[in-house]
This record gives structure tokens, C-alpha cells and sequence, in this order.
């Protein structure tokens, strides 16, 4: 079979290796799809650690091919989702139920052989069953979904309230529509793209701002603004050090900022403690995806988070290389890696 190898920092090659055999308790997954991640982005260049050389893909979805000894759950020929986020189930963090925060977390795709390869092994216990009703490449949204669940689900946000988010790409996207199903009636989705905002229109929003068009916090804070006082809660999605600095300013008194967008390490923001102590604005942070992947699964197998429009471009593994090596493309939300056998397989 084929995979995608990260060899060590900036240099990916695509390898015909033998095709692995599920182990013990082990699911033996012929990729469908899987989603290009800033995170591939960055454990090419090196900003993340990850342990060389290893397959990288971590969003992925596809049929089960053959199962291990011992997996009671799972036959050939169900159509999974992999979350690929291991926890060890025995540090102080895991015995808190904080799964997301294992001292010991080891991720497909990361650590061990992900997703950019035509098979994939996933443990039993990450596995989570997707209709074969779905269209094949749905499936590869499940992990970025469940990372969204996580922040939306800490927002706490009651029926009727109001929603900020900043941010237009597949997270914030995502992240729209999660705040209107929690209970949002007015969701206000900050991004550069014109493109980005009409499919926001499309997803949830009730409306979109261009940060570049005038004074963001004014033009939604201020009197006769879009949301005077600011937003019950307010998601950074774009993980800048100003969209970070703008986020508390866009939260109402009393109100809460989630921040969902990664940093580079080391990099640091201003907030204004005198701000945000006298409105009591709550800045909390949102990591992965603890217990949140069968929710993501089954939002995604309804139908009732929209994915298809968030599909920008379908590549094989040969072009894969490519793609995680450079920039993400003008415009683009996701890419998925669909390898040769699923294209000419079951994918429309
Ligand atoms: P992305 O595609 O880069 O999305 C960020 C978006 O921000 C861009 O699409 C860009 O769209 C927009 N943007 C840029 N400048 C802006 C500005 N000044 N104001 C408002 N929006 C601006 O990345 P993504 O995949 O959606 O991920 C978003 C962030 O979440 C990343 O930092 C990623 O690492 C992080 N993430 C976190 C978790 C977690 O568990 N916490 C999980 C997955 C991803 P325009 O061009 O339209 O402005
Ligand atoms: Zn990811």
C-alpha cells in the first residue's frame, strides 16, 4: 500500500510499504478520506513535536477491512470514524475524566501511523461506526467537529443567545453552526473572505463582518452596533494574536470568551486585567476533543452539521506531498487526501 511518511522535520516522502495487520484488538481501516490540518502543516515545519518517521493524518474516516483478535464491536465492511487521540486512561489527568489532558496522549497521525495512506489501524475503543448511507468523504470532518463540540459545549450557551465568531475557516465554519444548535439566535461570524461569509450565511450566521472594513469592536460593540455591549460568547477561531486581543472586547459583561485557535509557542497577547476583572469576562480555553467524537459522528451521519460546502478540494496521495508541504491555497477550507482505491471506488 501506500503512505505518506513525515521522514523527520521538512521532509515527506509517499512509500510503498506492506499493508499493517490489525492486532489485538485492532481495526484494520481502508481510507476513504482524510482532511488536511493546519496541525500536518506544522509538524512538517517542525512546530510540533511528533516522533519520526510516522504517517501523518489524524482526521480520517473509512471501511473496515479486517478485524483483530478480540474486537467484539466492530466487522469487515462497517464504515468507521477514528478519533485519534489515545489517552492512557491511567494519569492523575485521565482518573479526573480530563481525557484531553493525558500526561501520556498519543495521537493517530501524529505518533503513530495516521490517516494519508491507504489502510490505517485504529484501537477498538477509538473507533466510532458511520452509516455506508454517508457520503464517503463526510466522515473525515468527525475530529475537527468533536474539537468544536468541546468548545461549544464549554461556552454553556443558553436558547436565545448571542454568538461571535471569528474566524471563517473549517473551525469556524463548524463552530457556526454548533453555536445556532446549542440554542444561539444571533451568531455574527468575523472573516476576511467574501466567499467565507456567504457560506456562513448559508451555515447559520445571521450576520458576517470584514475585519477589514473599519473598526471590527466598534462596528458590533458600540450603540447602534450589530450586538451593543458585545456577545453572550465570543470564539477566537482564527488563532492570531489579534483576533485573541479582540476576542474579550467583543464579550459582553458577564459574558465568555472560548478560545479555539492555536499560537505559535511563545507567542503572547495583551488583555486588559482591569477590562476584563470589572466585566467579568470568563476566558476559557478549548484542547481536542474529550468524549465528544460519538456526538461529532452522529451529527455528521444526520446530516444535521452541513459538510460537503466545506470541501474545497479532493487530492489523490501523490499529490499529497505537495499540499501538507505548502501554504494552504487561497480560499481553501479543507482539502481531503481520498486515495486512489476510494476514487475510483466508492466516492462520487
Ligand atoms: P484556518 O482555515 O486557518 O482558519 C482561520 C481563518 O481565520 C482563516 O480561514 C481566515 O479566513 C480567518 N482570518 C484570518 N485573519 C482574520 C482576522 N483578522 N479576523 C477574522 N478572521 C481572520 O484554520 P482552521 O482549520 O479553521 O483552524 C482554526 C484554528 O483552530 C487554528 O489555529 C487551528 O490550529 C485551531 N484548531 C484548534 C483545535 C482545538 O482543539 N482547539 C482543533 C483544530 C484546530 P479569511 O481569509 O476569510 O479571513
Ligand atoms: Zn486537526
Amino acid at each position: 500500500m501506500k503512505a505518506l511518511f513525515l521522514e523527520d522535520v521538512g521532509k515527506l516522502t509517499l512509500r510503498d510499504v506492506d499493508k499493517p495487520a490489525p492486532g489485538e484488538g485492532e481495526l484494520l481501516v481502508r481510507v476513504e478520506a482524510c482532511g488536511i490540518c493546519g496541525t500536518d502543516r506544522h509538524l512538517f515545519l517542525g512546530e510540533f513535536p511528533s516522533k519520526p518517521p510516522v504517517t501523518l493524518g489524524h482526521e480520517f474516516a473509512g471501511i473496515i477491512e479486517a478485524v483483530g483478535a478480540g474486537v467484539t464491536g466492530f466487522r469487515p465492511g462497517m464504515r468507521v470514524t477514528g478519533d485519534p487521540n489515545i489517552a492512557c486512561g491511567r494519569c492523575s489527568a485521565c482518573h479526573q475524566g480530563r481525557v484531553n489532558l493525558c500526561h501520556n496522549l498519543q495521537a493517530i497521525g501524529i505518533h503513530r501511523n495516521g490517516g494519508f495512506a491507504d489502510y490505517v489501524i485504529v484501537p477498538e475503543k477509538q473507533a466510532f461506526e458511520l452509516p455506508l448511507s454517508l457520503p464517503p468523504l463526510h466522515g473525515a470532518f468527525c475530529e475537527p467537529l468533536a474539537c468544536c463540540l468541546h468548545g461549544v459545549d464549554l461556552a454553556r450557551i443558553e436558547a436565545c443567545a448571542s454568538a461571535i465568531v471569528i474566524g471563517g475557516g473549517v473551525i469556524g465554519l463548524l463552530v457556526v453552526q454548533l453555536a445556532r444548535l446549542a440554542g444561539a439566535t444571533k451568531v455574527v461570524l468575523i472573516t476576511r473572505s467574501e466567499a467565507k461569509r456567504r457560506l456562513a450565511e448559508t451555515l447559520g450566521a445571521t450576520a458576517t463582518i470584514d475585519p477589514t472594513e473599519g473598526d471590527v469592536i466598534a462596528n458590533i460593540v458600540s450603540d447602534g452596533g450589530l450586538l451593543p455591549g458585545g456577545a453572550d460568547v465570543v470564539f477566537e477561531c482564527a488563532g492570531l494574536k489579534e483576533t485573541v486581543e479582540q476576542a474579550p472586547r467583543l464579550t459582553r459583561k458577564g459574558g465568555m470568551t472560548v478560545i479555539l485557535g492555536v499560537l505559535p509557542s511563545g507567542e503572547k497577547v495583551e488583555i486588559e486585567p482591569f477590562d476584563i476583572l470589572f466585566r467579568e469576562v470568563s476566558i476559557v480555553t478549548s484542547f481536542l476533543n474529550p468524549f465528544t467524537h460519538r456526538r461529532a459522528a452522529d451529527l455528521i451521519a444526520s446530516g444535521t452539521v452541513v459538510v460537503e460546502p466545506l470541501i474545497s478540494r479532493r487530492i489523490g496521495l501523490d499529490d499529497a506531498v505537495g499540499a501538507i508541504s505548502s501554504p494552504p491555497a487561497g480560499g481553501e477550507i479543507r482539502t481531503l487526501v481520498v486515495p486512489d482505491h476510494s476514487k475510483t471506488g466508492s466516492v462520487a
